[in-house]
């Protein structure tokens, strides 16, 4: 019942730290001891305990030094405290919670009692958990695109820059691919909205399936546009890529809802930053910049195709080769 909880209790005295031990075992809890602060920490360096009872007078690391090193690791999932003391001043209790303590047990310690409280400690670290995971969700929410479940604008504008950067950095090769479907609105006036929104939904799946998992990415850029994120690929890289997906969007059959199938095409624009490209300010959006001009050829060379270029000192400066 109580697996889920398992207990730090951190106390120099043997006696009552077998004490303590015994009531919370009995309770369902699974118990680890440490001696003093200072091995309470390194014990909570290899393990998560959501729950920590710690003695407040131990030789080496006292219970609100513990607190307070406890509190100043801000990544770690919350760990609720309790300071035991043998102390029933007031004010030395308020300083156990400035110390960072979130209750207190005055010893001898009631085993009523510390349930009661242990039964309040669960709830606050459930109340934590949920918190988390719905901050997650709302996170993935952010990022994410409504219709197709690949990211969104939102997700691009943020990551882009960042990988951008960090490209130029370390000298790596960047591709960034817009595409865009082709006469996406025949689609819609031949065959409704709905069907539209399949096309789009298929599309952007098909896009994901053709890069490497977890390396690339794909975003929607907005409407039937989409932007296909290539990190350390390069010219010659990411030809191959982007004529894959340019043949797989084309391989697609979709039903139009009156027992015939219909087949789309999309284009390709294509902007790869080189290892050597001799600058140290590229925005994601110089990137975007060049591969929505590749598109724009490639859609009045004919569609159906892949243009791409490399970004160099002679782009940025808008020389035209
Ligand atoms: P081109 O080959 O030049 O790209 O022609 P196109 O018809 O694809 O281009 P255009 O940009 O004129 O049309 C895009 C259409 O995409 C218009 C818009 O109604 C449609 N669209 C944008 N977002 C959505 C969406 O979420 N769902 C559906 N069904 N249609 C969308
Ligand atoms: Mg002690
Ligand atoms: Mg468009
Ligand atoms: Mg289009």
């Amino acid at each position: 019942m109580n697996e889920k909880f398992e207990i730090l209790v951190v106390e120099d005295s043997p006696t009552q730290a077998l004490q303590l031990q015994f009531l919370l075992e009995a309770e369902g809890y699974e118990v680890t001891v440490a001696r003093n602060g200072r091995e309470g920490l390194e014990l909570l360096a290899t393990k998560p305990f959501p729950i920590v009872i710690t003695d407040w007078v131990m030789p080496e690391m006292d219970g609100v030094e513990l607190c307070r090193a406890i509190r100043e690791q801000v990544d770690s999932d919350y760990i609720y405290l309790f300071l035991v003391t043998a102390k029933s001043s007031k004010e030395e209790i308020v300083r156990g919670l400035e110390g960072g303590a979130d209750d207190y047990l005055v010893k001898p310690i009631e085993p009523a009692e510390l349930v009661a409280r242990l039964t309040t400690a669960k709830r606050v670290l459930e109340l934590e958990r949920t918190l988390k995971e719905r901050n997650r969700e709302i996170t993935r929410l952010l990022h994410t695109d409504h219709l197709t479940k690949v990211f969104n604008r939102n997700h691009l504008d943020e990551q882009l820059a960042a990988i951008c950067k960090q490209a130029l950095r370390y000298q790596r090769p960047l591709t960034v691919v817009l595409s865009d479907i082709d006469f996406f609105k025949k689609v819609n006036d031949s065959y409704g909205h709905q069907v539209g929104d399949e096309v789009l939904k298929v599309f952007a799946a098909t896009l994901q399936q053709t890069i490497r998992f977890a390396v690339d990415w794909v975003a929607r850029y907005g409407g039937e546009e989409f932007v296909v994120v290539l990190p350390e690929t390069d010219y010659d890289g990411a030809l191959p890529v982007c004529e894959r997906m340019r043949q797989a969007i084309a391989d697609l059959r979709f039903k139009d809802g009156s027992g015939g199938d219909f087949s789309i095409t999309a284009s390709f624009g294509v902007a790869v930053l080189p290892v050597s490209c001799g600058m140290d300010m590229v925005s994601g959006y110089d990137l975007i910049g060049m591969a929505d001009e590749c598109l724009y050829r490639a859609k009045n060379s004919g569609r159906d195709r892949v243009i791409a270029s490399l970004y160099d000192r002679a782009s940025a400066e808008g020389v035209s080769r």
